[in-house]
């Protein structure tokens, strides 16, 4: 998955953080009897060579390779991820499957922004009267946005930089900033005033960097200096990550003690000016002594990345798709939690090194390669009648097509592409499965997306006797990973996890830390819904769940809103990339470009605020939504109406 954060999830299941997996108590340990002589080759690995494989076998040893420090946490700017992608291809071969990419490879592929760098020319400089400073990138400053750089001119205080005549507020007003550059303060005014015009206690769409930058530029400014709030004691958890895009203007923000510094030389004592910061009253300023020069240089790198594709045809032309994301975090350039982790491999042995082995050791299982585990191989205690191995697909059977995604950690962009450009006609895709995060249960799995088909809630619950598991559903599709993309192409789609876990996203995801076990458990269950999916004029009829959850997905719109966005954006906001035909989006002029910073007055920080705020409680019930939008030369509030 690719939470920034731990933003709670709403919705029937709410994925906690998880404790620590308990260890292997005895009876679980015994109710895998089968598995003993698997555990004994893990301690010696001549014998495990000359074992038959098993689908034991199959996802301990997928496993372990895709989570080892060789292949670096097979980031999506790494060489290491063409080295998995090569790895899975070559088991698909071996298990027999059929190449499902393009031109008869396995591969499928698309071009991804996989990295921002920043450029020498990335600096700051401060000329005080009494000092000129060079300023150090890090500690002193940290970039926000780039545009043309770099930029020399004088400085103007223009307080919070916000801009907002709805309610009779203007951090510019009597302020000529042309050709300057200006330094706001970060957040809003009346911050820890409940009822404030600035939202009250949640943070208005005034506060975010974007629209800041945005109205920056809007009033003539060439560059913008962004100054820590003083009077701040509920630090916001900015994005610790915060990736550099352009918006025309470079933006950095200062370290506190550059504030500081930098307002000492303006009229206004320091203490005045955050007491003043703390209401209303700051008045903007002047400071034509203090002179600037910003250059923010952002080096896009693209890649080219693969999806691998295998197929186990079926005898009717229509299929079930086993996917699973295999890319991660790498060195944690991106994404990684906590920023001192920069630098160590993010093995992401559960992430989802575990969803990628399980999807292959399916593969091993249902194509027949892995060692056929019949009936009375199985402890009786363990539940799940399992059928023979290999699916031999009788008379009118869909086939199986199984999918390793990349690009997921950057925004679902696998997914997205293999939605946008499919190697398998859409309308021949019965339903989806997606593996993300299946390593570390306690012995609950979460299924999310049972309501997106009438019939999945009834064939769960009837094998719910049968799993030593228990089973935590949720309607909708849920967490972002690659599910998503199908579920926003009508097509039904069920989701296996077992929970969030302190190690995510961390370097210490590691494969040691995995109960298989259990993940072989869930797995059971996946192997089971998915015989269920592949029976013969098996109606499956997909059902709209949660319609704004679409919107977290990329290439694909919110069927409900029309709304289609950027998931690879990363600064504040929300970029739309389209607007569907005649959805309400469309209807409400909203246009591809947009950022939308702000719905129902509060932020939006990035799509997974924007789909809670326009979750709806009732889909009959029309409401409208005010989203306060940044386009171009303008900032507009864009009325968006459901229905
Ligand atoms: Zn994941
Ligand atoms: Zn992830």
């Amino acid at each position: 998955m690719f939470y920034t954060s731990f933003e709670p999830l709403s919705g029937e299941a709410k994925f906690k953080l998880g404790e620590e997996p308990p260890r292997v108590n005895a009876k679980h340990f015994l109710r895998h009897a089968r598995l003993l002589p698997v555990l004994a080759g893990f301690f010696c690995l001549s014998a495990a060579a000359l074992a038959p494989a098993s689908e034991a076998d199959e996802f301990k040893r997928h496993l372990w390779f895709l989570s080892s420090d060789e292949l670096k946490g097979r980031g999506n700017d790494q060489p290491e991820i063409d080295q998995a992608a090569d790895y899975i291809a070559d088991w698909f071969r071996r298990y027999g499957l059929a190449p499902g990419g393009d031109n008869a490879t396995y591969f499928h592929e698309f071009e991804a922004r996989t990295a921002v760098e920043l450029g020498p020319g990335t600096s700051l400089s401060i000329g005080l009267p009494d000092v000129q400073a060079q300023l150090n990138l890090g500690s002193d400053f940290i970039p926000l946005f780039s545009g043309p750089s770099p930029v020399s001119a004088s400085l103007a205080f223009a307080g919070f930089g916000v801009s907002a005549p709805e309610i009779g507020y203007d951090d510019y007003a009597g302020l000529d900033v042309k050709g300057k550059i200006v330094a706001v303060f970060q957040h809003e005014p009346e911050e820890q005033i409940a009822g404030s015009r600035f939202a009250g206690l949640a943070y208005s769409p005034w506060s975010t960097l974007t629209y800041k930058a945005m109205n920056a530029r809007i009033h003539g400014a060439v560059g913008l200096l962004v100054l820590p709030d003083p009077h701040c004691d509920r630090e916001r958890t900015w994005k610790q990550d915060v990736q550099v895009e352009a918006l025309g203007i470079p933006v950095v923000k200062l370290s506190e003690e550059w504030g500081r510094r930098l307002l000492r030389a303006g009229p206004v004592k320091y203490a005045d000016l955050a007491r003043a910061a703390k209401n209303v009253a700051l008045q903007p300023f002047d400071m034509p002594a203090v002179k600037v020069s910003i250059g923010v240089e952002a080096i896009e790198r693209y890649r080219v990345l693969r999806n691998v594709v295998g197929v186990l045809p079926g005898t009717r032309d229509e299929y079930v798709v086993i996917g699973a994301h295999y890319d991660h975090l790498g060195l944690g350039e991106r994404k990684a939690l906590a920023p001192e982790n920069v630098g160590q491999i993010h093995n992401g042995a559960d992430d989802n090194a575990s969803g990628t082995a399980g999807m292959l050791s399916l593969a091993a299982q249902l194509s027949g390669s892995s060692e056929v585990v019949g009936p009375a191989a199985v402890d009786s205690s363990r539940g799940l009648v399992r059928n023979t191995g290999r699916l031999t697909p009788a008379n009118q059977e869909p086939g199986l097509v199984f999918i390793a995604f990349a690009g997921e950690e950057l925004g679902l962009l696998g997914s997205s592409a293999f939605v946008s450009r499919p190697s398998i006609p859409l309308g021949k895709i019965r339903a989806m499965v997606n593996l993300d995060m299946i390593g570390r249960s306690d012995g609950t799995v979460y299924i999310g997306g049972v309501g997106t088909a009438t019939e999945f809630r009834e064939w769960l619950d009837g094998l719910k006797g049968q799993t030593p598991l228990t089973l935590n559903y949720a309607d909708t599709p849920q967490a972002p990973s690659d599910h998503l993309a199908f579920a926003g192409e009508k097509i039904p789609v069920l989701f296996f996890f077992s929970g969030l876990h302190p190690d995510y996203h961390q370097p210490s995801d590691d494969r040691e830390k995995i109960d298989q076990f259990r993940a072989l458990d869930i797995l059971d269950l996946v192997e089971a819904v998915t015989r269920r999916l592949v029976q013969p004029h098996q109606p499956v009829h997909f059902v709209e769940t949660d319609s704004s959850s679409a919107l977290l997905g990329a290439s694909f719109g919110s069927p409900v809103f029309g709304v289609v966005s950027e998931p690879s954006w990363e600064a504040d906001g929300v970029l739309v990339t389209g607007v569907k035909a005649s959805s309400p989006a469309f209807a409400a002029g909203l246009r591809r470009g947009d950022i939308i910073v702000g719905c129902d007055g509060e932020a939006v920080m990035d799509r997974l605020d924007l789909v809670e705020q326009l979750k709806q409680p009732d889909a009959g019930i029309a409401t409208s939504h005010p989203l306060l939008v940044l386009r171009g030369e303008e900032i507009l509030t864009v009325m968006l109406s459901a229905n």
